[in-house]
């Protein structure tokens, strides 16, 4: 079974998010978007072994906490998409784009595995499926495990809405698109866990999406 932590990082409150397997206590991070504390004592004081790092994508929100997550963890490995290193290495000048000013973000190193559509990513005795869901960002990902019906959704699909394709290298068709496809062909009763607000389920956000129904 897998467990889900969340924790909320920067400004924006995004919604970190540490996951472990109960059996082996192996863990993953989603999205350390801010450096936090509470990642790193949650981690140790769960006695978790962190194993990988996950990007949905590489804004500042998201990924701004990576650096100091590894600086405690220094054999996790850091999945990401290979097309977003402008990102990972431009958090402040993206953040005074934005007029937001988080001294929680910094910019994050270059992943140690390039994210694929497809890939799988153990977690202990379960795994996680890579899902390519370009839109709000070029290398969008979202991350689906079957067996507890989870979804992590970044900033693809939220409860009652869609993530911006205002920003650099966003597209709304392809949002559209990517959630139709990727998302909307899960199981009903998988839960979303999204980037910022609250969960929400497929069925859920099929019957009631504005952006869909
Ligand atoms: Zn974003």
């Amino acid at each position: 079974m897998i467990n889900i932590k969340n924790i909320n990082v920067t400004c924006l409150m995004q919604h970190a998010r540490v996951l472990w397997c109960d059996e082996t206590k192996e863990a993953l991070v989603v999205d350390p978007g801010g450096i936090s504390n509470e990642i790193v004592d949650f981690i140790k004081n769960n006695k978790l072994k962190l194993e990988k790092i996950l990007l949905t994508h590489s804004h500042f929100d998201h990924c701004g906490g990576v650096s100091y997550i590894l600086k405690h963890f220094k054999d996790a490995k850091l999945f990401g998409a290979e097309n977003e290193k402008n990102f990972r290495q431009g958090v402040k000048e993206m953040m005074f784009a934005v007029q937001i000013f988080d001294e929680t973000c910094e910019n994050s190193p270059e992943p140690h595995v390039f994210l694929e559509d497809s890939m799988q990513i153990s977690l202990g005795k379960e795994k996680f499926i890579a899902l390519a869901t370009p839109g709000h960002t070029q290398g969008g990902f979202s991350f689906y495990n079957e067996n507890n019906k989870i979804l992590i959704s970044g900033d693809t699909l939220f409860r009652g809405s869609v993530g911006r394709t205002d920003f650099i290298g966003g597209n709304y068709e392809a949002i559209l698109k990517s959630i139709k496809e990727k998302l909307f062909v899960l199981p009903d009763d998988t839960i979303v866990y999204p980037g910022h607000g609250g969960n929400t389920t497929i069925k859920n956000e099929k019957l009631t999406n504005p952006y869909f129904i």
